[in-house]
């Protein structure tokens, strides 16, 4: 069967949206200040979820049989 991109109940395009957590990591120089230039690590991310375009409809994201995205339940935005 020939993949389909999830749409919203109003037709509008759908798009994975995420949380991310993000530290800023700063190495101690040999002075004792903190390094210029921080690096992020963006490791963990939570809620994963669907969102329209085009209103404020979300939904949970499944994956079909071919590891694709298609569209889930309903997902109510907390
Ligand atoms: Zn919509």
């Amino acid at each position: 069967m020939k993949y389909k991109k999830p749409v919203c109940e109003c037709g509008g395009e759908l798009q994975t949206t995420a949380a991310y957590c993000c530290d800023i990591i700063y190495n101690i120089n040999s002075n004792g200040k903190k390094a210029k230039k921080p690096k992020y690590s963006t490791d963990t991310q939570d809620g994963e979820h669907l969102e329209c375009k085009s209103c404020d409809n979300a939904y949970f994201i499944e994956i079909d049989d071919k590891s694709r995205i298609i569209r889930g339940e309903e997902y109510d935005i907390i």
